[in-house]
């Protein structure tokens, strides 16, 4: 039996939301203990982490102090302003954060330092994090505070990039944006009936939602994953042997192969077992999840596991030393890799990680990829795939929007990303094989709760 198999088999319809809902075991099977624990993952609350990249940019606080305007000015009604021949008498507010604004700016009448975080938020990779939950109240005075709500304070209000580079985003998106004109470079002031029109609410809206997608992933990548950028540099590396048993269980002397893999399998499920409910929590906040059933909520958290967590990854597999680092620091050799499961799929995981590590994804792109993975409509069992299908095209669309702001000139990596899927899917199966090996010859070892559970290993009693 696969492990598809193995989740459908412990999947039976009738018992619904209940393995989510409560810890009873719904039959004697084994496995509904382990779905109930993973569901009970599933229920808990996030702890929200702290991040600290919250430092607010010196060359904005330079432009508040420049684009300084007189506080009794605030609250002037803008529509005097079109009619006025006084325009230093009056103020238009920006619409992101209220301080004076110098003109309409990305189709939104907005402050010079709003204009220039915008066009800054745009033109880089999208890495912002919000430390209070995406809440935050962005005004003149702490607009500097949390980029990631003053980002999606611009978004809210209408501003979009249509405006600045209409004919490309038509091109792209094939829809032509009513207003195309360049505001910009017209530097257009308050005085010249600058405060135009509405955006167009319905491509707008679209892209609101995609830009929404990104810094929710973004996020939830950040939070959730041990190997984005700032946390890899934080990794003290130390080597371990994969072979050696770590908890007293007496090794044969000489040990067998079976008795190598075993310890092997043992001391790889603790250093994979910390992915698990960080992978869990991760996919609870990607946009649609919670609206999924929640026997298929599990069935995608099964399925996906180890290709998101080969996707994250990546980037510590090592070409020059064959290595692969753990986010606690532990340094692996292949060649003991190659022992716990076969050279062939060992050099499969190593080759894919070197394909994608010359793709130079940033961490919004790789969560917005393995966001992608964990939506795959097609695993076995799912009841409506249907759901996970426009979750996932969410994603596509998002990520596909991610690609061509971050990466313009590189015009086939959307379709060499979506490539890597079949390979990635090929590898999770071919991990399969491997995990019915060990539930195979699975006797007495002691394995993480967490780990037993997410591959439908059988429990021994006293563990
Ligand atoms: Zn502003
Ligand atoms: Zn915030």
């Amino acid at each position: 039996m696969d492990a598809a198999a193995a989740v459908q088999a412990t999947q039976p319809s009738n018992h619904g939301a209940a393995v989510f809902e409560t810890t009873k075991t719904v039959n004697a099977h084994a496995s509904n203990q382990v779905n109930n624990n993973i569901a009970a993952e599933m229920k808990e609350p996030e702890l929200s982490e702290p991040l600290d990249d919250n430092q607010p940019q010196a060359e904005e606080d330079l432009v508040d102090q420049a684009g300084n305007s007189d506080p009794n000015m605030v609250g002037v009604d803008p529509g005097m302003m079109a009619d006025s021949n006084s325009p230093k008498q009056t103020f238009v507010p920006c619409k992101v954060c209220g301080d004076k604004a110098s003109g309409y700016h990305y189709g939104v009448t907005s402050c010079e330092g709003c204009k220039g975080f915008f066009r800054r938020s745009i033109q880089k990779q999208i890495e912002y994090r919000c430390l209070r939950d995406g809440k935050c109240l962005v005004i003149r005075l702490n607009r500097n505070r949390c980029q990631y709500c003053r980002f999606k304070k611009c978004l809210a209000v209408g501003m979009s990039r249509d405006c600045k580079s209409g004919k490309q985003y038509a091109v792209r998106y094939g829809r032509v944006p009513k207003r195309s004109r360049s505001t910009e470079e017209q530097r257009v002031t308050t005085t010249d009936n600058s405060v135009g029109p509405e955006p167009v609410p319905t491509t707008e809206s679209k892209q609101l939602a995609l830009y929404d997608i990104i810094l929710t992933i973004s996020q939830a990548h950040h939070a959730q994953s041990q190997y984005t950028d700032d946390k890899i540099k934080a990794i003290v590396k130390k080597p371990v042997s994969l072979l050696i048993a770590q908890d007293g269980i007496p090794a044969p002397s000489p040990m067998s192969l079976e008795a190598q893999r075993l310890i092997g399998w043992q001391n790889l499920a603790v250093l994979m077992t910390p992915s698990i409910q960080k992978v869990v929590e991760f996919g609870k906040r990607l946009p649609g999840f919670a609206d999924i059933v929640q026997d298929d909520q599990l069935i995608l958290m099964k399925m996906g596991f180890f290709e998101v967590w080969l996707t994250r990854i990546t980037r510590m597999f090592n070409k020059t030393e064959q290595t692969l680092t753990f986010g606690d620091g532990s340094v692996v050799a292949k060649e003991h890799l190659e022992i716990i499961y076969s050279s062939d799929f060992v050099k499969a995981m190593f080759d894919f990680a070197y394909g994608m590590n010359e793709l130079h994804l940033n961490d919004t792109e790789i969560g917005l990829l393995t966001g992608m993975v964990i939506a795959t409509s097609d695993r076995p069992g799912l009841s409506d795939p249907h759901a996970v299908e426009s979750m996932q095209d969410g994603l596509i669309e998002a990520l596909k929007l991610q690609i061509s702001r971050n990466h313009s000139a590189e015009i086939n990596l959307f379709s060499c990303l979506l490539m890597k899927l079949p390979e990635l899917r090929t590898l999770g199966s071919y991990h399969n094989e491997h995990v019915q090996w060990f539930r195979q010859h699975w006797a007495s070892l002691k394995l993480p709760p967490l780990f037993s559970e997410i591959f439908d290993i059988i429990k021994n009693e006293e563990v």
